[in-house]
This record gives structure tokens, sequence and C-alpha cells, in this order.
């Protein structure tokens, strides 16, 4: 009889894990068509100084326009990308995208700076601080309106190279900064080793902020850590004026969160967030 059961359930489990295969590959094929199709967009979420609101830069984040389920969150497909040789093309892609519009905007008279997001896959691929180079030329952008958002998991990754192609980019001008700083492969050593200009705050302590004290604890020491280390502190997930107020006691100065500003399209950022943009393209 057990060994019935025990048959029985791998023969459950062999049928989740085709299922999931399945999924993955349809997902893998629906990917590439929509980046053949370009049906990729960047979102533009603003960062500011949380003293007085005003508009330091904006974080791009993907988004998957969906012909028919409307716009796919990067969490869902993300991870697939992240997996498969659609990787590489969809950083080149968020880069140059991003790099044309912060461009346009800095043109425009508005320098924004803007931070994309790279995967460690998405780092592995390619000489990146030659193609960032190469943008940075093409576009004509100033460097430091340039940031890169890596997590620490790039460190679990060939040490010596991301070191020196952090230092490459760095000499460039662009700025790189951890991202969900604290939930990640983290050891404090790394950031006296690496050229590093900033770290974010993970949402997941900023939630907790007014109400948990281990998460006040926390967000506490790393912004005690960045100011002694000379790095930027940026505290995202800031969905509330008291949270604001309690980081800018803490010491924080620059932050992002639905309370100033979900990820939006480039056209609505604009309107909302550049005033002087809005008022030239209208006379
Ligand atoms: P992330 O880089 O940590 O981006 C911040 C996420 O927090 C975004 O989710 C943003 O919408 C969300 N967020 C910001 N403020 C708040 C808030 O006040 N409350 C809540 N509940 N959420 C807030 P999103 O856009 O869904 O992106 C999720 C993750 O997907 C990103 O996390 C990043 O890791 C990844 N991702 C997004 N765009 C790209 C991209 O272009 N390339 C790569 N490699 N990864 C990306
Ligand atoms: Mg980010
Ligand atoms: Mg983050
Ligand atoms: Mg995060």
């Amino acid at each position: 009889r057990a060994k019935a059961t025990r048959r029985g359930s791998h023969v459950v489990f062999e049928a989740a894990i085709r299922q999931e295969l399945e999924h993955r590959l349809t997902l893998e094929g629906e990917l590439a068509l929509a980046a053949d199709r370009g049906e990729f967009e960047l979102f533009y979420q603003p960062q500011v100084h949380l003293i007085d609101g005003s508009l330091v830069g904006a974080e791009a984040l993907i988004r998957w326009r969906h012909p028919v389920r409307g716009y796919v969150s990067p969490a869902e497909f993300m991870p697939v990308v992240n997996t498969s040789a659609l990787s590489e093309r969809i950083a080149k892609w968020v880069m140059e995208t991003a790099c044309r519009q912060a461009r346009a905007w800095e043109l425009s008279g508005n320098d924004v700076r803007v931070a994309i997001n790279l995967s460690p896959s998405q780092l592995q691929s390619g000489d990146l601080a030659h193609s960032v180079a190469a943008l940075l030329d093409e576009t004509g952008l100033t460097p430091s309106l340039l940031e890169i958002e890596v997590t620490e998991d790039i460190l679990l990754h060939d040490e010596r190279r991301v070191l020196e192609m952090f230092k490459r980019i760095q000499e460039l001008g662009v700025r790189i900064l951890f991202d969900d700083f604290g939930t990640g492969y983290a050891s404090l050593s790394y950031l006296k080793k690496f050229p590093l200009d900033g770290l974010k705050i993970d949402r997941s302590f900023v939630f907790g902020l007014l109400s948990n004290s281990d998460d006040a604890a926390i967000v506490g020491s790393t912004i005690g850590l960045s100011k002694q280390l000379g790095l930027t502190v940026v505290a995202e997930g800031i969905e509330n004026r008291a949270t604001a107020d309690l980081l800018v006691s803490m010491g924080c100065e620059e932050g992002q969160g639905y309370f100033f500003g979900r990820p939006m399209p480039a056209e609505a950022f604009e309107k909302q967030f550049l005033a002087e943009l809005a008022t030239v393209s209208a006379a």
C-alpha cells in the first residue's frame, strides 16, 4: 500500500514539474515575441528629497503591456527573463530606453537622475562598461544622470570581475547603488571593497518602520552606516507621511514610494513632476 501511494505521489510530482516546465517554455516564447513586437515599456517612479518633497530622480521599472492581460508585473516575468537567452537583449533595451529618456528630459532643462535595474545575469553578459560608455556617447547624456541598481547577489559571481566592471562604470561618472539592501547575500566588508555610491533600503524594512522596533533598528543602522561610509541612502516603499517624517528624523535624505508617486508612464511623469517641460511644450 505504502509503495502504491509513493508511486502515486511520484506521478503527481512529475506532472507538476512537466506543467511548470511547459508554463516556463510558453512564457519564454511569449516574452521573445513581446520583445519583437515592442510590448515592453519603462515606467518611472519619482525619487524625492524627503525634507521638501522636491524631485531628485526616477527609477525606471519595466512593464510588459500584454495585448490581452494588460500590464504584467516584472515580478512575474523577470525571473524567466533572467534565466533565458532574452536577458541580455532586455538589459540593452532598458539601458537604451532609459538613457534616451533621461537625455530628452535633460535637453528640456530637467536634470532627472534616472536609475535602471540590472540583474546579476544581465551584469554577467558582455562588456557592460563598454556598452554604457557607447550609450552615453551616442545619446550625449551627462553620465551623473545615470544610475545603476544592482542586488547584493551580484557578489555570488566572480568577485574580481564585478569589482573591475564597477570601477570602469564609475570612472565614466555613472553611479552604482546596492538595491534591496539587507535582503540578500550581504557582508559588510563588501561595502568597503566595492566602489559604490549608495544603498537602497528595501521596502520590506520600510513598511514596518512605524510599528516594528526591529525594522526601525535595521533602517537606523543602515542609514548610520551609509553616512559613515559617505554613501547616499535611499529608502523605498514609503507609503505615508509619518514614515517619511520618521526617515527624515533618522537622517535619511532621499526616498521613493506610493506616498510620493507610483511608477507611471513617461508622459504622466512629465505632466506630474516636470512642470517646466509641460509649460514649454504647451507654449
Ligand atoms: P525594485 O528594484 O526593488 O523596485 C522597487 C519596487 O517597489 C517596484 O516594483 C515598485 O513599484 C515598488 N514600490 C515602490 N514604492 C512602493 C510603495 O510605496 N509600496 C509598495 N507596495 N511598492 C512600492 P515593481 O515595479 O513591480 O518591480 C519589482 C522588481 O522587479 C524590482 O524591484 C526589480 O527588482 C525588478 N525590475 C523592475 N524593472 C526591472 C528592469 O528593468 N530590469 C531588471 N533587471 N529588473 C527589474
Ligand atoms: Mg530597484
Ligand atoms: Mg529595491
Ligand atoms: Mg525591493
